[in-house]
């Protein structure tokens, strides 16, 4: 008896709720599930936060598929031929992905497939508009985000309502098991444990936090958002990167029925922060040099400083600002940092140390669970001032105002600089300019605000 056998190719989107390509390939048959691990030969490999969240994830997959993940590693450009050879799959499904190496990788495995007679399909997994779509009257990109969001997308058709899992998954058993153990995603040394303490990761995982968040976070979202110590973020981003739940998942579940004008609000505020995170992809697929280049040109002759004594003791957390190395052991210790303080810490990489935002963008590539090119590119670009609809130049956050106004009673900061945990709100934002400091066993500032925000500020008038 033959049967139809379709090759289903997960990707970003590590999940069977909402995934329309596993929908596909269960419509017509039998599915040979894979996941390939092909980024090594790309200038954007995943960095190791990235692989160690990988790792659980496709193991919860793999649960989730009664143990029949196929995991491989190599060029997917050759493997995915191969495996319809050997398996004689007649369609082949995926959902998109949007980082210009997978778009360009996918184009031509489409048609090279297709040239071979198998029927090939991608479907729409991980954005609420397609970047294609959003196009100004006269069919070119939008550049601003309001534009972008309420002209572009909020009036075009809603975003389709999720899928529910298959009702029934007619697996393949690969001949030959190649675990995700195989693909060695988890480092020798064992630096991730502590991290993963404060992580649920898995598809059920990722929907109990957003019910946690709608529940808890989500009524006072808009003004609670900037403070780092509330827990009014949803903490949903490596979730929505690595695709354990989608984002028409979360739009349309935070949807929730007879809410209050209030709660609409909130609503109103939190899927605007999910439309920033369309505008970034919309961004890298019509501007792919993002992650590399000034969108600004005007930027590329900006003089930046080549330190890195300084550059790791931000990396460090040791700068001797209590709300930026607050910031930056969140990061080391959890994967994960809070909106606000990114926008912190990154400012002051680059208009205080003034060294170059692709330096801060590739230390968030490696350390965040959540790093993602297209978020991470635009923002960095956006906090530089040379993005897209970008923070002026001339915003210069100051660390110790924000850190007065963002954590007033010091409490994200004593969790995570536990050498100021004895100070009084009144000293802990700036330390050096009490008289406890020298009992303290904390480094002192490593740069004058003022002088470097000068020189900063002549710098980029300069431009
Ligand atoms: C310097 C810098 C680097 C960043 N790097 C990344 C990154 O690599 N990956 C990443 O996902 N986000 C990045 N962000 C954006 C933002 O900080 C995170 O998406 C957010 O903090 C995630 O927390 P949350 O899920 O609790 O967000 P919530 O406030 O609960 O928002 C819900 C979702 O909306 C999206 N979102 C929220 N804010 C933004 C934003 N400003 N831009 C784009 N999407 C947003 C995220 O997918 C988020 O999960 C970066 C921001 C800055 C300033």
């Amino acid at each position: 008896m033959s049967y139809y056998t379709s090759l289903v190719w997960f990707r970003q989107d590590l999940r069977t709720e909402d995934n329309p390509a596993l929908q596909a390939g269960c419509q017509k048959g039998r599915v040979l599930a894979v996941y390939i691990l092909d980024d090594e030969e790309t200038s954007w490999s995943m960095g190791g936060a990235s692989k160690v969240w990988l790792h659980r994830a496709l193991q919860d997959l793999d649960k989730s598929l009664h143990g029949n993940l196929l995991c491989l590693q190599g060029k997917a450009a050759s493997l995915i031929p191969e495996l319809v050879r050997q398996y004689k799959i007649k369609s082949v499904f995926w959902n998109r992905c949007y980082e210009p190496w997978r778009i360009h990788r996918d184009t031509q495995l489409k048609s090279s497939l297709r040239n071979q007679g198998v029927e090939v399909e991608s479907f729409n997994g991980s954005l609420l508009w397609e970047p294609w779509e959003v196009l100004k009257k006269d069919q070119t990109p939008y550049r601003v985000f309001t534009p972008f969001y309420r002209k572009g997308c909020l009036a075009a058709a809603a975003p389709r309502m999720p899928l529910p899992a298959p009702e029934s998954l007619n697996l393949i058993t690969p001949d030959k098991q190649e675990s995700v153990e195989q693909l060695n995603l988890l480092p020798k040394i064992n630096w991730y444990q502590p991290m993963l303490q404060h992580w649920d990761i898995s598809e059920q995982g990722a929907s109990r936090q957003l019910e946690h968040f709608l529940e808890s976070g989500l009524q006072n979202y808009k003004a609670g958002r900037d403070f780092p110590a509330m827990k009014s973020v949803s903490r949903l981003s490596p979730y929505l990167h690595f695709g354990l739940i989608s984002p028409h998942q979360v739009w349309h579940q935070s949807q929730m029925n007879g809410m209050s004008d209030q709660l609409e609000k909130q609503l109103d505020h939190f899927q605007s922060e999910l439309g920033w995170r369309e505008f970034s992809y919309y961004l890298l697929y019509h501007f792919p040099t993002l992650p590399e280049k000034n969108f600004q040109s005007k930027f590329d002759s900006f003089p930046w400083r080549k330190d890195d004594e300084a550059l790791q003791k931000w990396k460090n957390g040791q700068t001797g600002y209590p709300i930026i190395d607050a910031g930056m052991r969140e990061l080391w210790q959890t994967g994960y940092m809070h909106n606000r303080v990114r926008m912190i810490v990154a400012s002051f990489l680059i208009k205080n140390l003034m060294i170059d935002w692709r330096e801060g963008a590739q230390w968030f590539w490696d350390t965040l669970f959540d790093a993602d090119l297209a978020n991470n590119s635009a923002s960095w670009q956006w906090v530089a001032g040379c993005g897209a609809d970008a923070a002026p130049y001339f915003r210069i956050f100051n660390p110790v105002t924000q850190s007065k106004k963002f954590d007033p009673d010091g409490e994200y900061i004593r969790h995570f600089v536990p050498e100021l945990s004895g100070c009084s709100a009144r000293v802990l934002h700036a330390p050096w300019e009490s008289s406890e400091a020298n009992l303290i066993d904390y480094p002192q500032p490593m740069v004058d605000l003022k002088s470097s925000r000068k020189d900063a500020l002549e710098a980029f008038r300069d431009l």
